[in-house]
């Protein structure tokens, strides 16, 4: 027997010894599947055991992720059993219908469908508002959820009232020096940044810097968000030299804080790189975004949105150099990436697809290229589209959810605790353990897809 066959051996004989972690069972009684996080003998399961435990396990949790290792399934029987157990609680009149209203949203837009979502968002902040008053911190995630949803839809318009509601709420409930209040402040001024509002984002971009800066220390990794949306803006602006030394030190503190391959560090990474091709430093600017689209790769794998926005704006800065045929290779890898991910409706999707449309009209094969989006919503957002405009355009900010944020939702689900109205603290979901767990849902939500928004990467 020759090595080949030893190996081959020894490969087999793994296969064999796999069993059902549920029934014990092996591959004899039906395929197979790893469908979470768990690794070694309790990674595989038969899909129809899995399916039986999570339609009659008495966790909460089943419906929608491992009990384990917490990884959500994002699946349809997800979608399915948060339905059944909403329908169900509104026939009992139960106040845990609004927890299993946040967690089906959740779930709804974790999986693109972001329509869906809305009305259910918009329900459970009437609720929260009715039941909990405006300073309470289930009102105000909720505010924040949907704020964040109108975003992602490119209703910029609408969400903008809500921004400032939640700006205002938490200045009421925390005061002026509460991290909560300066999320809130990012996330407005974030939001009139993606609305071209720049001259009214730039004061509070400034305000939020300083007062990071005073409150949490020039290293924090807040802080150094900050700097890099102040940069980002900059750039929006035109002042790239001004927006240099802030790029650059986002960079340089969160290497050293937060180290090489960090989510934020590879943000960093690809706002500088685009910063250098706004510069025409274009030597530069494709190290910087072909370092960040590898690292990303190599931690966070094929199959991530942080991972397909790094190749987009890989393919951006190759597309302005002329060299096209990589830059359709990496779109087309982006868009397959992020339409397994998302599903085909999903605004990172459509922006996708956009920008390989528009690199095909320019290399004349515009009859080779999928529709372009057409929803009003994904125009409308003025951002979007990778590179259907010049890379460099200013206001085509991905300020996406897979893209690493801390916002409010991550902010308030994570700080635990928020004073009521009156001044007194109440526990995260202290009146509702509904809420608390969807809180819970959406912070898995945002660690798994790298969390959004603050500093999305623009092209
Ligand atoms: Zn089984
Ligand atoms: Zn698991």
């Amino acid at each position: 027997m020759d090595a080949s066959e030893g190996r081959a051996d020894a490969a087999d004989s793994a296969r064999d010894s796999r069993e059902c972690r549920i029934c014990h069972a092996g591959a004899e009684d039906g395929p197979l599947s790893q469908p979470c996080g768990c690794r070694g003998s309790a990674s595989w399961v038969h899909r129809a055991c899995l399916e039986r435990w999570r339609r009659s396990s008495t966790r909460r949790d089943a419906a929608y992720r491992c009990g384990t290792c917490k990884v959500e399934f994002r699946d349809e029987l997800s979608l399915e059993l948060l339905r059944a157990r909403l329908d169900a609680q509104r026939e009992r009149g139960s106040a845990g219908a609004l927890h299993s209203m946040s967690r089906l949203a959740v779930e709804l837009q974790a999986q693109g469908r972001l329509a869906e979502a809305e009305p259910l968002l918009r329900e459970a902040l009437e609720v929260c508002r009715a039941t909990r008053g405006a300073s309470h911190s289930d009102t105000l995630l909720s505010t924040t959820r949907l704020a964040a949803l109108l975003q992602d839809r490119g209703e910029l318009a609408q969400a903008e009232p809500l921004c400032r509601e939640a700006l205002e709420a938490s200045r009421a409930a925390l005061g002026t020096r509460h991290a909560t209040y300066l999320v809130a402040m990012n996330d407005l001024a974030s939001l009139l940044h993606d609305r071209g509002k720049l001259s009214q984002a730039e004061p509070l971009y400034r305000e939020c810097l300083a007062a990071r800066r005073r409150l949490l220390g020039p290293r924090h990794p807040d802080t150094l968000v900050s700097l890099s949306n102040l940069g980002t803006l900059l750039r929006s602006l035109g002042r790239l030299e001004e927006a240099a030394p802030l790029q650059e030190a986002a960079l340089q503190l969160a290497r050293e804080t937060l180290g090489r391959r960090h989510s934020d560090t590879l943000a960093y990474l690809s706002n500088l790189g685009l910063l250098r091709l706004a510069q025409g430093r274009l030597g530069e600017a494709e190290g910087l975004c072909r370092e960040a689209a590898e690292e990303s790769r190599a931690t966070q794998g094929l199959q991530h949105p942080e991972t397909a926005a790094s190749m987009s704006n890989l393919a951006a800065l190759l597309k302005a150099q002329g060299r096209l045929d990589e830059a359709e290779e990496l779109y087309r890898a982006a868009l397959e990436s992020r339409r397994a991910l998302l599903g085909g409706s999903h605004p990172s999707v459509l922006r996708s697809a956009s920008s390989l449309s528009a690199l095909l009209r320019a290399r004349g094969r515009g009859e080779d290229a999928a529709e372009p989006p057409t929803r009003p919503e994904a125009a409308a957002r003025g951002r979007g589209e990778d590179a259907a405009e010049p890379p460099t355009r200013p206001e085509a900010r991905l300020r996406r959810r897979d893209g690493p944020h801390r916002s409010m939702r991550r902010s308030v689900s994570s700080a635990g605790a928020l004073p009521a109205a009156d001044g007194t603290l109440v526990a995260d979901g202290g009146g509702c353990a509904g809420c608390s767990a969807a809180n819970t849902g959406a912070t898995s939500d945002n660690e798994r897809h790298g969390a959004p928004q603050e500093r999305g990467l623009r092209l």
